[in-house]
């Protein structure tokens, strides 16, 4: 890819301009140094421009209906004036090179939409680093005036943690089971969870769906008790309850910007941003240090074998860097 000059990407993004906003979200999913300076640029420039949306985690097992759920809720957004960024964090992606959002068939509605915008999960990099990019690609989508940004994942591993970790409000999609509700569902995930959605509450399934509410209702309480989310049921398919779940959606914002709590989140969020960025770095400059490298396999051998404990070798490691970085690292 040939970037193009930093002013034609703030100029086009800043216009909201879709196609200059695709190739922005390239030029910061590059892994080429030179590209990563020009991408900060890029943001550096937009940041003014950014803030402003709503960012919305949305995540289930495949096959819970997120897709639908995403591309009804989103032409319901559209039509009311918003613009929809729709992203995904996807960490099977950089394993099998698949994408949840590969497939622009899965999202038919929104994908047509003028007011819509979607971006499927880089198919390379670590889960972290996939996290890093979606974060500066929600601050490209706002500053493109994207009002609503859903970012999309699958409620595996760490994903959803790490989605938590970026969005204002986070939804958990799920389906009636036959009576296990609660397998299969990691506490994890209803500890972040700001809502959860019974999706498919339709036909046949609408009673086992309402059932499925009121579970997991008294599961939250006993968890969170009166912090408790609540718990709503919708149809993606035949768009019922979208209307009602969006509502509490924008209701909870309310409450939040009322209190303070909102701006707090976010402040806390972006800290956070700053420490996983700095932890980041100093792995990666740990790890590209040739010296230090022989030092740590040698370590990691040792205390592998058991001829070391994991403290004292990490000690080690942290002094020998603390000196060639001539930085006082092992204060605490
Ligand atoms: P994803 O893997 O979570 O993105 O799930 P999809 O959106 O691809 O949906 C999986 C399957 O469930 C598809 O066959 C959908 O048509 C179906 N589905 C999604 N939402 C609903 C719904 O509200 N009701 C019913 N009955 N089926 C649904």
């Amino acid at each position: 890819m040939r970037p193009l000059d930093v002013r034609v990407y703030v100029d086009g993004v800043g216009a909201g301009d879709r196609a200059v906003l695709a190739r922005a979200i390239t030029l910061i999913e590059s892994e080429q140094p030179a590209h990563a300076a020009l991408a900060q640029e890029v943001l550096e420039a937009l940041l003014p421009k950014t803030g402003g949306a709503y960012r919305v985690g949305i995540s289930g097992v495949p096959g819970a209906g997120k897709s639908t759920f995403i591309d009804a809720l989103g032409t319901t957004l559209t039509s009311r004036g918003h613009r929809v960024a729709v992203l995904a964090v996807d960490p099977t992606s950089s394993i099998s090179g698949g994408s949840i959002l590969g497939d622009k068939t899965r999202m038919s509605t929104l994908s047509n939409d003028a007011n819509a915008f979607i971006r499927p999960s880089p198919t390379s990099g670590t889960l972290g680093g996939v996290a890093r990019k979606t974060r500066e690609t929600i601050l490209l989508c706002e500053a493109a005036s994207f009002d609503v940004v859903l970012v999309e994942t699958v409620g595996v591993g760490q994903s959803e943690t790490i989605v938590a970790g970026m969005v204002d409000f986070f939804l958990v999609l799920l389906i009636a089971g036959a009576g296990d509700e609660l397998q299969g569902i990691k506490r994890g995930i209803l500890e972040v969870a700001d809502m959860l959605a019974i999706n498919k509450a339709d036909g046949d399934n609408r009673s086992r769906a309402t059932r499925a509410q009121a579970s997991y209702q008294s599961a939250l309480r006993l968890m969170r008790g009166d912090g408790a989310p609540p718990v709503v049921t919708c149809s993606a398919i035949e768009k019922t309850g979208l209307d009602e779940l969006w509502a509490m959606v924008v209701e909870s914002r309310s409450r939040l910007e009322a209190a303070g709590e909102f701006q707090r989140k976010r402040q806390v969020q972006q800290v956070q941003w700053m420490w996983d960025l700095v932890e980041d770095g100093l792995r990666r400059a740990l790890r590209s240090d040739p010296e230090l490298s022989t030092l740590t396999s040698d370590l990691e051998d040792a205390v592998g074998k058991g001829r070391a404990t994991p403290g004292a070798a990490a000690l080690k490691i942290l002094r020998r860097f603390a000196e060639r970085a001539g930085d006082a690292l092992t204060h605490d």
